[in-house]
């Protein structure tokens, strides 16, 4: 079975890149055969073809052409595919036999460059884990289109690291070739998993300032897994990569993956990305960085105080500059992005349009320098004198690019007169040139009396004189020397004509080569500035993420929240800022809400419908809001730091994952439970729901109790189970709010307004006997309420004793039958239930 020569180089090839589609570049195509070509024709809506691959007859290919490649590429890699671009690395007339072919570049998600597969305001993060000896996670990202790259390490429970793998929304996760299964299964039920074809942990020597800051071999190793697979994928110039910079997870607030998506805080959960989440409400940046920040800092609220105020104090700075803010927002509008713009010039791909761009950005930077410089604020005045212009690259893009060049490189029209001297004279030869022409047709029309004759040029015959056939008999033959005929026309040349020809194509031949090579030289020089763009970048993001904060909180009229030293939440009328923001401000009703060392849980009872869970997720917002450093939606703000939050909320994708609504349920509970510190925000939204009455309330009971004495999180917990109001009565530190609604005009009308103490529970008969149910039915129903009123004064359990040896378990069904003579302690119900012990909480800090 032989197949031709360059099928063979072809598989040999494809058999290092069975993971990706390989583009075989053959002359102005990219070429794809065999498996590849079947399913790309489908993915790609092209025609499938077939070649002669030798004695096995024809095999499969398709393909596209060369100088559209993109488009294809970013639609494959859109869909999740991986692609090997092999070019032909030798020059085909100077090969002897095969010309030579390797894979120059893999194209992944984690690795995409060009605009068209990008999401301007979104980092593109390709991750990579390493597992180390001592039992911890080595982590390092990179921004391959920004060249920023961080890393971290951590104790290898796989539940962080996935948690961390979201927060950055990894495109693609590198992990070794012998990780465990399990853990690759897991991954892979939200990540897209690749195994690397490369296990070393040290890397290329050359790399060794962007390893300078590791802290430790986790860290080294991690930061070496990624820099071996750009290497092995991208194959050209990385310097615009950043030193990798260590963080540390808590230093950070912690919010997991499913409170993330709970609160919509990124992603809304009704998949209609940012639309109607907090990100969407904050999101006035003006560049296409600070969109980036702004999400950074999003999904990662910090917890040191001091920083958080550094912030607060910019943002409330410049609120008071009204006029000078939309100046700067202006001017800023007009930035381009520099991060990624620099990731291109190091990259080698850049036109002269992105040198523009380039150029048009850095002249708003005087503007944006002198107008924070000239504001009083110190702060303000220092974020502006760290602005470094960069002043000498802006001035040489002034000096070499022209206003507006073409994409294309080697067509010239991209250099300004002036900048390179003996540019100016092939331009200046081609321009007399081109005036001598006209010149010369004139004169030839006077000279022959033919007023149509024109003066044209094509690619065969370089430049003529065309003259229609009427007008033939005036030609001056002697002079003339007949080249062409066409149907209506005859076409001639003159040794002048000829000579000029020479001249002209000569100086145009070499202008296009020079101009090519000047514009390589400047983004040559542009790459010198590569680290100044950046830390401008990083500068103006943070500029725009500010100004961005204090415009939402102005319009939205937020409040500057303070701190406590003492765990203390007073929220004095909060609001929900993306539920207000589409309802309106006059329309939506604020609620306080006070916490505090002895008031730690609140249990939230109130109709469906009243405004439960949006008081709840209003608390983590504004928790969320005060700690990225923006304002909050209130009127006034004490808050306490949180470390974490955590958030069980009913959603509408629990399915996903393949678990049970209940066992997600359970799980989410336990993550709260076993990791809430003192100063964690824990909101449970109606646990127990999803299992028989009595079997969630007794689980919503316990739930409660275990967290007042072991846990000691701030809680908020709303309930259906009305019986469990009673426990305010035993548990010191919990209180009982409620949502209100009345009755106006015939119609049950929720008023969203949180009081003190337990909602009414006869409401659903009010709202039935609004329905016009038969008294009779009205009558008796009060009734049945009453005796279960009574009731449920037994089914709450007394407080627990809790040293009392363990008793066997009883469903808590059985109990409530024996109403009289409870025989187990729900404490030993909610042993059972988790099978093993629950673990002592992690000590507070
Ligand atoms: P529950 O959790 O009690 O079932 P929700 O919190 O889901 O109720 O609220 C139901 C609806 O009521 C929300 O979609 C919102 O439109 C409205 N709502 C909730 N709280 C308020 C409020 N404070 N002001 C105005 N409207 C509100």
């Amino acid at each position: 079975m032989a197949y031709t020569p360059m099928i063979q180089q072809y598989l040999a090839i494809k058999e290092q890149h069975q993971d990706a589609f390989l583009f075989f570049r053959l002359g102005d195509f990219y070429e794809m055969f065999f498996e590849d070509a079947l399913k790309a024709s489908q993915l790609l809506e092209i025609t499938l073809t077939a070649r002669d691959g030798g004695d096995q007859g024809k095999i499969p290919m398709c393909g596209v052409p060369y100088h559209a490649v993109q488009g294809y590429i970013d639609r494959l890699v859109g869909k999740g595919h991986k692609i090997a671009i092999c070019e032909q690395v030798e020059d085909a007339k100077l090969a002897k036999g095969m010309v030579k072919r390797e894979v120059v570049q893999v194209i992944s998600q984690g690795t995409l460059m060009e605009r068209g597969g990008l999401n301007e305001k979104e980092n593109n993060y390709l991750a990579a884990v390493v597992e180390h000896a001592s039992q911890q996670y080595g982590l390092a990202y990179c921004d391959l289109s920004t060249g920023e790259m961080a890393m971290t390490y951590f104790a290898a429970d796989s539940q962080k690291l996935i948690d961390e793998l979201s927060t950055i929304n990894a495109k693609e996760v590198i992990m070794a070739s012998d990780t465990d299964e399990a853990l690759l299964e897991q991954l892979r039920l939200q990540l897209n998993v690749m195994i690397s074809h490369n296990d070393a942990l040290n890397c290329a020597k050359s790399h060794a300032s962007l390893l300078s800051q590791t802290i430790n071999e986790v860290e080294h190793q991690a930061v070496s897994r990624l820099l071996n697979y750009l290497d092995d994928t991208q194959k050209r110039d990385l310097t615009h990569l950043q030193p990798a910079n260590h963080y540390e997870l808590n230093l950070f607030m912690k919010i997991d993956f499913y409170s993330k998506r709970n609160l919509e805080i990124t992603d809304s959960i009704r998949g209609k990305g940012r639309q109607g989440t907090l990100l969407w409400l904050l999101d006035e940046t003006q560049t296409a960085m600070g969109g980036r920040m702004l999400k950074q800092w999003l999904d990662r609220p910090l917890i040191e105080r001091s920083q958080i105020e550094r912030r607060q104090d910019n943002v409330a700075a410049l609120m008071t500059y009204f006029f000078e803010r939309q100046e700067l927002a202006q001017a800023l509008k007009q930035v381009y992005d520099l991060e990624r713009l620099s990731g291109r010039v190091a990259y080698g791909n850049v036109n002269a349009r992105d040198l523009v761009q380039l150029r048009q950005s850095l002249q708003q930077i005087p503007a944006i320098k002198e107008l924070l410089e000239s504001m009083t604020d110190a702060n303000l005045k220092t974020l502006g004198q760290r602005l470094n212009p960069v002043t000498e690259l802006r001035t040489l893009l002034e000096e070499a690019v022209v206003d507006t060049p073409p994409i294309a490189l080697k067509e010239g029209g991209m250099i300004r007169n002036g900048y390179n001297a003996d540019l100016d004279v092939y331009q200046d030869a081609m321009h007399n040139g081109k005036s001598w022409l006209a010149a010369l047709e004139t004169q030839e029309r006077e000279a022959t009396g033919i007023k149509n004759l024109k003066i044209g040029y094509n690619r065969v015959f370089g430049y003529y004189i065309e003259i229609t056939r009427s007008h033939l008999a005036n030609v001056p033959e002697d002079r003339y020397e007949r080249k062409q005929t066409l149907s209506n026309a005859e076409r001639f040349i003159t040794p002048e004509l000829k000579e000029k020809e020479r001249i002209i194509l000569e100086a145009e031949e070499k202008s296009l080569a020079l101009e090519y090579s000047l514009f390589l030289e400047l983004r040559e020089a542009v790459k010198a500035y590569i680290e100044p763009l950046q830390t401008l970048a990083k500068a103006i993001s943070e500029i725009d993420v500010l100004q961005s904060f204090a415009s939402v909180s102005e319009s939205q009229q937020f409040t500057r929240p303070i701190f406590s030293n003492n765990r203390e939440m007073n929220i004095v009328n909060g609001r929900h800022p993306v539920v207000e923001k589409v309802l309106g401000h006059q329309s939506y009703v604020a609620n306080d809400c006070v916490m505090h060392n002895d008031r730690q849980l609140l249990l939230i009872t109130g109709p469906n419908m009243s405004g439960k869970s949006t008081y709840m997720r209003q608390i983590a917002l504004i928790a969320i809001l005060a700690q990225v450093g923006c304002q909050v939606p209130a009127t006034e703000a004490e808050l306490p730091l949180f470390d974490q939050v955590f958030t069980r909320i009913g959603a509408a994708d629990d399915l996903i994952s393949g678990q049970s609504t209940f066992m997600v349920e359970m799980l989410e509970a336990n993550n709260a439970i076993q990791n809430a510190t003192p100063d964690s925000l824990i909101l449970f939204d109606e646990i127990g729901r999803g299992t028989a009455t009595y079997d969630g309330m007794a689980l919503a009971q316990s739930m409660i109790e275990y967290i007042d004495e072991n846990v000691h999180a701030k809680t908020l917990f709303s309930t259906h189970y009305h019986e469990l109001t009673a426990l305010s009565d035993t548990l010191e530190h919990l209180f009982n709010v409620h949502v209100t609604a009345v009755e106006e005009d015939g119609k049950v009308v929720f008023l969203h307004k949180i009081e003190e103490g337990p909602a009414d529970q006869s409401y659903g008969i009010h709202v039935a006997r609004l329905a016009h149910l038969p008294d009779a039915l009205i009558e008796r129903a009060g009734h049945i309420l009453e005796q279960l009123e009574q009731k449920e004064q037994v089914i709450i359990q007394a407080p627990l004793e809790r040293k009392t040896a363990p008793l066997p378990t009883v469903a808590v069904k059985e109990v409530v039958k024996e109403e009289q003579q409870p025989q187990q302690t729900l404490e030993e119900q909610q042993l059972s239930f988790f099978e093993e012990p629950v673990k002592q909480p992690a000590p507070s800090k």
